[in-house]
């Protein structure tokens, strides 16, 4: 399409490790399928990519839940404390960010959750709820190993927190011997601590019965989905009804033990070997908002020096790493072919001078193949745990810039999956609103309704 044939000859061969067989995409699902198995059994857990933690959810919430709930969200890219009023399926929410500054990032414990205690108070206050008792449910997106659902314990800090004597502690207790060092909020107790892909799934299942799975395409992906008990041979709490829990399968470790080398490409080798965890999170690598940017800035890169970009002349700013934003490429897909105006804005941004439509044609080219293959490879996911499930419907809560923004993310993952699934399941995908917030509430509600 407007690009000379010998060009996109020589383009295509360099770009062609990039397009993956659906032979491919099922080897990937059989390898995840394994690797899951492995997460779930105690003899292979602590060296499965897979962990598969159990996260103590075990009933969703089916929108009889009612009454009024704090939420925490800690983990994404801010704080917030968020006042959920639950009544009739109806959801109202008022919320508000704080700042965590630098030092309390860095501090200690203590000083964390002090000022955590100090902005609840500081919410409750602008609500006049100061003298209220109000279940809390809390959001908490670092790697946790769960002991209860209200017990979950710190592995490793990461996004910038290092606080002192946190790892390897309960974060609720942390929390509320935070509130009790207080005099005037005793009536605060945290009955859930989930993550982002739980808060997805059941702010979610709060509409929709058929949800089944929570996936996160932000800055890293994870998914979380519902498993029968007999099948988590990890599981150490008790066996009633219902028989399932909800499994944070982290699989955004998949991978870590080269089993997805034969997928790799150079682009996504070079990515690697500069990221900080190289040889770690190669399924996430190929498929989250912060490096998919970078993957197409090094195919870029590869053209240019073979004399098929920009006349074979780059710039300081694309030979940078990290310069290439993972939104350049929603911008650039999403972009009109007929003038590329936002397209060349973005390549005149980073110095490239004089872009021709040929040059922006390849570009898009592209930015598509790398984001086809990580929507493709998501799939390949979503397919494995709905084939294991074998559930006749399900939907998949999907949260996450880099789905909500990406022009065709949904609609690559709607084709792909239905490829890919048993052909007597049928799937929706949706986007889940405010599941962190949501999800926490929802989770407190319902904890706060168990014996
Ligand atoms: P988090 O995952 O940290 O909670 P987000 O869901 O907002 O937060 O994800 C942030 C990631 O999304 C960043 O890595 C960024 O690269 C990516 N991102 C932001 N805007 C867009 C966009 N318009 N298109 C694709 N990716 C985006």
């Amino acid at each position: 399409k407007g690009i000379p044939r010998k060009t996109l000859y020589e383009a295509e061969n360099i770009l062609k490790p990039l397009e993956l067989t659906d032979d491919c995409y099922r080897k990937v699902m059989e390898i995840m399928n394994q690797n899951i198995e492995e997460g779930l059994h105690p003899d292979t857990h602590a060296n499965a990519n897979i962990k598969c933690f159990p996260t103590y959810v075990r009933s969703v919430p089916d929108g009889s839940e009612a009454g009024v709930f704090l939420a925490l969200d800690l983990g994404g890219t801010n704080f917030r404390v968020l006042l959920i009023n639950l009544h009739d399926q109806e959801v109202s929410l008022e919320s508000k960010i704080y700042m965590i500054p630098q030092p309390i990032m860095l501090g200690s414990g203590d000083q964390l959750f002090d000022h955590i205690a100090d902005c609840i108070f500081k919410f409750m206050c602008d609500h006049n709820l100061h003298d209220k008792s109000l279940p809390l449910g809390f959001t908490f997106s670092f790697s946790c190993r769960q002991a209860g659902l209200d017990k979950a314990i710190l592995t490793t800090w990461t996004k910038g927190f290092k606080c002192e004597g946190v790892e390897g502690r309960n974060i609720v207790e942390l929390l509320h011997a935070a509130i009790d060092r207080r005099k005037d909020m005793k009536n605060v107790r945290c009955l859930a601590v989930i993550n982002d892909t739980v808060g997805a799934l059941i702010s979610c299942a709060h509409s929709d019965p058929d949800c089944a799975i929570g996936l996160i395409l932000g800055t890293g992906t994870n998914a979380c989905y519902i498993e029968n008990l007999d099948n988590v041979k990890t599981w150490d709490g008790d066996n009633d009804d219902p028989k399932q829990v909800l499994i944070n399968s982290e699989w955004g470790g998949f991978g870590n033990d080269g089993c997805l080398d034969f997928i790799l490409t150079d682009f996504d080798r070079a990515m690697d070997n500069y990221s900080i965890n190289p040889g770690k999170q190669i399924y996430e690598k190929m498929i989250s908002g912060m490096y998919m940017g970078e993957i197409a800035r090094l195919a870029i890169e590869r053209l240019r020096k073979h004399k098929l970009l920009f006349e074979g002349k780059g710039s300081e700013q694309l030979s940078t790493r990290g310069r290439f934003y993972t939104k350049y490429i929603s911008e650039i897909e999403g972009d009109d072919v007929d003038n590329f105006a936002m397209t060349k804005e973005i390549l005149e941004e980073l110095e490239l001078t004089s872009p021709t439509d040929q040059d922006c044609r390849l570009v898009r080219h592209v930015c598509s193949l790398v984001s086809k293959r990580a929507a493709y490879l998501a799939s390949a996911g979503i397919a494995c745990l709905l084939n294991k499930m074998g559930r006749e419907r399900a939907t998949v809560a999907v949260d996450g810039s880099l789905y909500r923004f990406h022009p065709f993310f949904h609609d690559l993952m709607m084709e792909k999956t239905a490829q890919l699934i048993q052909p007597n399941l049928s799937f929706k995908i949706r986007l889940s609103n405010d599941g962190s917030g949501k999800g926490a509430a929802l989770m407190a509600a319902v904890a706060s309704r168990l014996p």
